[in-house]
């Protein structure tokens, strides 16, 4: 006997799933009961990337395809046994794939996934369902999963044979295996034989599967022989003509691309011809992934060339701005060897970008106009990250501007409810400018002493409280011909309005209220530009304002945070509010209490502009020094 202890297979081990598995599979088998039927559709959608994938190798080697270059799928279930087997003839796993694939959750961010679910049913199914609970949804119907696999191009004898019974281990084995590609054999619990049902199945293959483009066999209906039928479409989708899609198909089509279980806002679906040919299929989702502002989390488009599925994620055709579209794209024109790389360049991929971010704007723009109610929801969940497309692509700025929507002093809700025409239609006489606030939340923003002049005045303003917002802000200046204003800054331009008070001849300072801005000027030193008054308050004491060239607190507290935290603050003036009584208090008082009282009323002024002090310690011992003195004076 020669055995050879290099080559022999290794025999069966035992392994531990991983931490996060065993909690997955515990959770799904709970918050998923009452939508068991998605395993099939799981199974066959990895079975259909099983076997793009391998169309895709096999561009570059032929050869994979030696033993069998028909892709497809089939479904067998025996009732006797109470089990159900899916087949694929894709790409296969090995030994280590199927390690590294079957007992782990590769996906980034499952860390922040976890830390999401609460514990409420209805609430977790929801978010697995977003989430995609994919392989492992075989153990809401199965007590014991097998998985049976050759990688193709690998020998017979380089075959796998993965099993578990979801109770926190698994075993793996080499074995003989002389069909490419993988078999899952799903042993299903006593309350799930109903699925080891021919006519079940072909329903949910109908349901959920139709529109797979690899054609779904199973074995022919009422017939004791092996012949197989085809029991979906086997179609793509998006090749086939929108008039006969119906809601339902392009829906199942969404849940088969992106995993997500709730069904999407709009789409969109176009063949372009001419010069260029291509079709895309794109779906504005219902909620946001909760991974939108992971830097790193995937985005784009699944990109197919002729029929041909390339790779997930294309991210070139789409700008950063829109990365919560999801859906296909199928390029008559790329090569098929087409890499991220080559995208990256190409002068067609760029051209295709631009017209398909048209296509996606006009999705958003029609269902603002269409259907109000969904788009409320949709910019919730969206919006700011829209948002940020009027920073970036000066292109379409005129399209995206009317999509904004704002908190504003119109209406005591923070939530986002006034778009800028709406604005427009409720400015006063004479009003030429768009209004607007920023702070660090909406409710920060409605209470700044910058808007307290607006406010009385009766002058809406747009209350800005996204991180985004400095730096649109600090991009875009004007809709339908109105300036932006920036209630903190510069000249608010009051005297424009029509009910504007007549000039004031005193705007000028007397020479007694010139005095009192140079004396708390000299107590405040180099801290501020100036002292003069402000025609922004009408309740608070003092604010500070910067010119509008200079950098907002705001856009340097965010480019700090960029690590561009050289940049000067730029000085602020100190503006006062001549009819408060604290104004009227100050020259009476002799020098101590003078310099205590304004450095006050300028700590005040950088708490509200900023959020927070450079010596918090010294603003609230000055403050109680003040209050003992007043309290003494009323004892
Ligand atoms: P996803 O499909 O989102 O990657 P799944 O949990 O559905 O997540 O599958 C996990 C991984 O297991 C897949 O990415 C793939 O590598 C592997 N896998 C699952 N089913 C098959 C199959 N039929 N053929 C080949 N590999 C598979
Ligand atoms: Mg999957």
């Amino acid at each position: 006997m020669t055995t050879d202890a290099q080559t022999a297979a290794p025999a069966a081990e035992t392994r531990g799933f991983k931490a996060e598995v065993r909690e997955l599979l515990k959770l799904m088998i709970h918050s998923l009961y009452s939508h068991r039927e998605i395993f099939l559709r799981e199974l066959i959608s990895n079975a259909s990337d099983a076997n793009d994938k391998l169309r895709f190798l096999a561009l570059s080697e032929p050869a994979l395809l030696d033993d069998g270059s028909e892709l497809g799928i089939w479904i067998e279930a025996d009732k006797d046994k109470g089990t159900v087997s899916i087949r694929d003839n894709g790409v296969g796993m090995t030994r280590e794939e199927a390690i590294a694939h079957l007992g782990t959750i590769a996906k980034s961010g499952t860390a922040e996934f976890f830390g999401k679910l609460t514990g409420d049913a209805q609430k977790d199914s929801a978010l697995i369902g977003q989430f995609g609970v994919g392989f492992y949804s075989a153990f809401i119907v199965a007590d014991r999963v097998e998985v049976l696999s050759r990688r193709a191009g690998e020998p017979a004898s380089a075959g796998v044979r993965w099993e578990s019974a979801a109770d926190g281990d698994y075993t793996v084995e080499t074995i003989d295996h002389a069909q490419r590609g993988t078999t899952i054999v799903l042993h299903l619990k006593d309350d799930a034989k109903e699925f080891a049902d021919a006519w079940r199945l072909r329903t949910l293959v109908r349901r959920y599967s139709d529109h797979i483009a690899f054609p779904v066999r199973m074995p022919k209906e009422g017939e004791a022989t092996l012949d197989t039928e085809v029991v979906n479409q086997a179609q793509a989708l998006w090749t086939r003509p929108r008039s006969d899609i119906t809601d339902e198909e392009y829906q199942a089509f969404y849940r088969h691309i992106t995993h997500d279980s709730n069904a999407p806002l709009a789409w969109s679906h176009n063949k372009v011809e001419g010069r260029r040919e291509y079709t895309s299929l794109l779906y504005l989702p219902a909620n946001a992934p909760f991974d939108l502002w992971q830097r790193d989390a995937a985005r784009g488009l699944k990109l197919h060339v002729r029929r041909v599925f390339i790779m997930d994620d294309a991210e070139q055709f789409l700008p950063m701005y829109l990365r919560f579209v999801k859906g296909v794209l199928d390029s008559s024109d790329l090569p098929l060897n087409v890499s991220r790389e080559l995208l990256q360049k190409d002068a067609e991929v760029e051209a295709m970008r631009g017209a398909l971010t048209k296509r996606a704007l006009d999705l958003v723009v029609r269902l603002a106009k269409d259907e109000p109610e969904k788009y409320t929801g949709f910019w919730k969940e969206f919006g700011q990250v829209l948002k940020e497309g009027v920073g970036e692509d000066m292109a379409n700025r005129d399209k995206l501007l009317p999509l904004l929507r704002f908190a504003s002093t119109h209406s005591e809700s923070d939530d986002d409810n006034v778009s800028l025409a709406d604005y427009v239609a409720r400015m006063k006489a004479g009003q030429k400018r768009i209004y607007y606030v920023l702070a660090e939340s909406r409710a920060a923003a409605r209470s700044s002493p910058f808007i307290e002049g607006l406010r009385a005045r009766g002058i809406e303003v747009l209350l800005l409280g996204d991180r985004v917002d400095p730096w649109i802000t600090g991009q875009w200046h004007e809709f339908d011909g109105k300036q932006l204003q920036d209630a903190s800054r510069g000249d608010l331009g009051l005297d424009e309005l029509a009910d504007a008070p007549p000039k004031a001849e005193a705007k000028d300072a007397t020479p007694e209220q010139q005095a009192l801005f140079e004396r708390m000027a000299a107590v405040l030193g180099d801290s501020i530009e100036q002292v003069r008054a402000s025609d922004r308050l009408t309740e608070s004491p003092a604010c500070l304002t910067r010119d509008d060239n200079d950098l907002s607190e705001q856009m340097r507290r965010m480019l700090a945070a960029a690590g561009r935290g050289d940049l000067p603050a730029g000085k602020a003036s100190l503006e006062v509010n001549l009819s408060h009584p604290l104004l009227a208090l100050l020259p009476k008082l002799g020098d101590d209490d003078f310099a205590a009282l304004t450095r006050l009323l300028f700590d005040q002024s950088r708490l509200t502009e900023q959020g927070q002090l450079e010596n918090p310690g010294e603003f609230v011992r000055r403050l109680n020094q003040l209050l003992v003195k007043l309290a003494t004076a009323v004892v």
